[in-house]
């Protein structure tokens, strides 16, 4: 049905999710501060109750705002999770649809961190401390038989901390995310958590020796490796069950990380 304004009922609903977000931008709102009540929007925008209600609950589900029940609407944290739920699912559903999703979430990943290594290397030397008690770490875990998938991120989260780039650190984090929670045959067979270990030792000595070609290398290296164990599971139309490691999909038992 066409209304006179020739929208049908979707693109007045859209066209109402972008006021309510221009109204954000223009009152220049921060996430958490408080979106006007549902009555004051119908006025405000001339519309029904229903159709504030509608948009906003779109606009939730995007995590442009936050309905607390009870006590009115607010602005969402903007996080990156929408994406991140995106992600993952497109990578396990083309993962098991025979693609190589897993592959090309990879690839971007290596490219992003090997193309920043030369801004890290130029200003990794006050996180040196912190990375360097991350190897050790990595060591000890290694020396136990299995470096903790938290302690590699960690490494990896302090590397392009230093660029002071929030939304870069968000993105990677999405990405890691993504990458982690699928569950695969990829869990098998597990790198030696030795080369784990050499491997970051290798990336942070690159730093140190302010040597931004080395760091590349050993980054690259590090990744080649991720991807030879993707390799050895290259995808085929599969039949078996895939996995998310999130409860909510599946009530699986607890799925080990992945190291990368
Ligand atoms: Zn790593």
């Amino acid at each position: 049905m066409r209304s006179q304004d020739g929208l049908g009922i979707q693109g007045r609903q859209r066209e109402l999710q972008e006021r309510i977000k221009r109204l954000i931008i223009d009152q220049r709102l921060p996430p958490g501060a408080a979106l006007p009540t549902e009555s004051e929007l119908m006025e405000r925008l001339g519309v029904s109750r229903n159709s504030v209600r509608e948009a906003l609950k779109a606009l939730q589900a995007m995590g442009i705002v936050e309905i607390r029940h009870g006590f009115g609407t607010y602005v969402g944290a903007m996080s990156l999770a929408p994406m991140t739920e995106g992600l993952s699912f497109r990578t396990v559903a083309g993962h098991y649809r025979g693609e190589d999703s897993l592959l090309q979430l990879l690839q971007l990943r290596e490219a992003i961190e090997t193309g920043l290594m030369a801004r890290v290397v130029a200003g990794s030397r006050e996180r040196s401390a912190e990375l360097s008690a991350l190897v050790a770490q990595m060591r000890e875990e290694a020396a136990e038989g299995e470096v903790r998938a938290e302690t590699d991120r960690a490494f990896h989260a302090a590397l392009y901390a230093g660029l002071g780039n929030g939304l870069l650190s968000e993105v990677l984090d999405a990405f890691w995310d993504a990458f982690h929670r699928v569950r695969t045959d990829l869990a098998e067979p597990l790198q030696d958590p030795m080369t784990t270990w050499r491997q970051h030792a290798e990336i942070l000595a690159a730093l140190e020796a302010g040597d931004a070609h080395r760091a590349e290398q050993a980054v690259r290296r590090h990744f080649d490796n991720v991807r030879e164990r993707l390799r050895s599971t290259a995808p085929e139309v599969s039949t078996q069950t895939p996995h998310f490691d999130d409860a909510s999909v599946t009530s699986v038992s607890p799925i080990p990380p992945q190291r990368s």
